[in-house]
């Protein structure tokens, strides 16, 4: 709630005339109390896992299926609807019996480090600068917790849910262990925790994250994807190899950047085996097209 009655009380307030995108946000958030506005996180991560992946489902079981086969990462496999509604409806299980929960009791937290709602609202700068250290955080930190979920007490007690698809689709990516949304929602949380930001860009990086998630899990790779222009960005296909790889997969832990994987490495012996295994999912490949 912004305390302000009027947009001439906010201008005098601010000392300047508000910009289009403050007087918008004026009259939409001025009578909302912190804690719904604060809500609409959880309401954007619900629309973005049920509304992003349909274009995916659309293509699988469209007219266009068999032109679209070529951009499909695993040619092979084919997860029937009753499957794909299978996985959506345990989604928003998890998202009503444990996500939006625990996002409810997070938000002493997110008041206590400052997020604001107030006026003035966020440079341009502002919101793409913390959106990169976001990122930034967020896939270091996946990368490890990601790491410890392959151990062989992660592995079995929480991570083998969320690996149940070999060839992964985009309804699946927030399909997972109850557990896993509080140990790979850490990293998400993380960057605004260090470095506090506004409400609006709260929602964007919900909203970029939800959208990421999405397009690694999606099955498909569009050669013309702009978003593969990003040095090192992870890509659909080198996540779905950690999928096809499973619970043996000791590489291509990371979210969004490569570097992880070719930094940090695991034992020799781990590379020798993704190498060997990489090269099994090549050769499969090229023996379907
Ligand atoms: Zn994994
Ligand atoms: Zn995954």
């Amino acid at each position: 709630m912004l305390p302000y009655q009027t947009l001439d009380e906010a201008a005098l307030a601010l000392g300047r005339n508000l910009t289009l995108a403050e007087k918008h946000w004026f009259n939409y958030s001025a009578n909302k109390i912190d804690f719904f506005l604060y809500l609409h996180n959880a309401f954007f991560l619900f629309l973005i896992v049920s509304v992003a992946p349909l274009p995916y489902v659309f293509i699988e079981f469209s007219q266009y299926a068999e032109r679209m086969a070529k951009f499909k990462i695993q040619k092979k496999i084919t997860t029937s609807f009753s499957d794909m509604f299978n996985c959506y409806k345990d989604v928003v299980k998890n998202f009503f019996l444990c996500g939006l929960p625990i996002q409810i009791l997070a938000y002493p937290t997110v008041q206590w480090v400052g997020i604001r709602t107030s006026l003035p609202l966020p440079s341009l700068w502002e919101i793409l600068s913390q959106l990169i250290a976001y990122i930034l955080i967020e896939d270091y930190t996946f990368y490890w917790l990601h790491r410890f979920l392959h151990t062989e007490w992660g592995y079995e007690k929480i991570h083998h849910v969320h690996h149940e698809f070999n060839a992964p689709i985009g309804i699946s990516a927030p399909y997972v262990h109850w557990a896993e949304i509080f140990v790979l929602g850490l990293p998400t949380s993380l960057g605004p925790l260090v470095i506090p930001c506004h409400m609006i860009t709260l929602y964007l990086w919900i909203i970029v994250r939800a959208l990421d998630a999405i397009h690694i899990h999606s099955g498909y790779e569009f050669p013309w994807n702009p978003i593969n222009l990003i040095p090192m960005y992870v890509s659909a296909e080198y996540h779905d190899y950690h999928h096809y790889v499973g619970k043996q997969s000791q590489s291509n832990f990371a979210s969004v950047f490569t570097y992880c994987t070719m930094i940090i490495t695991t034992t020799s012996e781990n590379k020798v085996k993704a190498t060997l295994l990489r090269v099994i999912v090549i050769t499969s490949k090229l023996s379907t097209r």
